[in-house]
């Protein structure tokens, strides 16, 4: 009751970080103000990374006032942080206005930083390997929410991010309206200016959005969460099968492709004894072998909550040879941070876990 409160509260005044420059100019325009604070409001948000208005010490303190009072300004706090001993990854647990937190990582490759961020709180899609779902859909992620993400992240670990994979909590085409205008934020030539052919957003499938973001005719990487070579296997997995024929989503598969000219490519998590047999294989690469694409096998990690478990490291190695045989670009998923907690989703499970354990005692 109290967190409902609160999120009303909240969402009465709007959200100045997620508007883009237009919207900022109508914005003063209206509250009265000369033009050029729109573009020093935007570079205070988006450039410098302020984390309040009060930061913004170049704007009359009667200004900043005004703002405080019309607008809220997303900023996350930090809840945890775990670094990889291994490698250098780090997880970051966030807490939001509304008492929810949100779970994003930092990967370190030789080509620069890649973040992954949740796009959503909780997730309604129910895939049966992934710990992010197992409490639901709690709310959609506002642009603003989306993008503190990463400016947070480059502020504590003081390093550049140079490319973005939404793959984190949610399913971003659930949560499409705000997903674009992050996009726009995030790829603004003012703003962190993230190139837009480093950015990847993943989907376990929502036919008509996927059609939708190929009409935007954006450079962006479409990953599909694909792990099954058939319908009925993908029910097994993914309850979205229920809704979208596998050929449907392979379709907008393809359409995506003749819209951007952007190679697609399949997420398959190898589930052992579930779809990680050679027959898996030969029928995968028939389902895909007219898609210009790229397959990621993704060893499943092991969820205590379901019963799945890895295959063996040569079951693996065979699958990936039997696609490359059919032609098919393939690449073992690399486990990132081994060492600093398991599944994507994990660790804001765990702080949830606790949390009610705490209340009940
Ligand atoms: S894999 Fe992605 S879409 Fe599926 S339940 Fe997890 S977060 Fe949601």
């Amino acid at each position: 009751m109290e967190e409902r409160e609160v999120t009303q509260r909240t969402q009465k005044r709007k959200d100045i970080r997620s508007m883009d420059y237009e919207q900022l100019q109508q914005e003063m325009a209206a509250l009265g103000e000369k033009p050029f604070r729109a573009k020093q409001l935007y570079q205070w948000m988006h450039e410098k990374l302020a984390g309040s208005f009060e930061e913004m010490t170049n704007l009359p303190k009667s200004f900043r006032e005004k703002l405080k009072e019309q607008y809220d300004y997303t900023v996350l706090t930090l809840e945890d942080r775990l670094i990889s001993g291994i490698d250098g990854t780090e997880k970051y647990l966030f807490g939001l206005e509304d008492g929810n937190v949100i779970e994003s990582v930092l990967m370190r490759y030789h080509h620069g930083n890649s973040v992954c961020i949740s796009s959503q709180v909780g997730c309604r899609m129910g895939c049966r390997f992934c710990a992010s779902t197992l409490g639901g859909l709690t709310r959609q992620l506002r642009p603003s929410e989306m993008l503190e993400q990463i400016y947070e992240i480059q502020k504590i670990s003081g390093e550049r991010v140079s490319n973005l994979v939404l793959m984190g909590t949610g399913e971003p085409l659930d949560n499409y309206d705000n997903l674009l205008q992050f996009l726009k934020l995030l790829t603004d030539e003012h703003g962190l200016h993230i190139s837009q052919r480093n950015v990847t957003v993943s989907t376990c499938g929502i036919v008509e959005n996927m059609r939708r973001l190929a009409d935007e005719k954006l450079q962006i990487t479409l990953a599909l969460s694909l792990h099954a070579s058939s319908q009925e296997k993908r029910k097994e997995l993914m309850p979205i099968a229920f809704k979208y024929e596998i050929h449907d989503v392979l379709d907008a598969c393809r359409y995506y492709f003749e819209q951007t000219g952007r190679r697609i490519t399949f997420e398959y998590s190898l589930v052992g004894g579930v779809n990680d047999s050679d027959k898996d294989a030969r029928d995968l690469a028939t389902l895909i072998g007219d898609i210009n694409c790229h397959v990621n096998l993704i060893p499943v990690n092991p969820i205590k909550e379901r019963s799945f478990v890895q295959p063996y490291r040569e079951v693996i190695e065979a699958f990936k040879n039997k696609l490359e045989k059919n032609h098919i670009n393939v690449t073992i998923r690399r486990e990132m941070g081994r060492d600093i907690g398991g599944a994507c989703g994990q660790l804001r499970k765990s702080y949830i876990d606790a949390k009610g354990r705490d209340a009940q005692e």
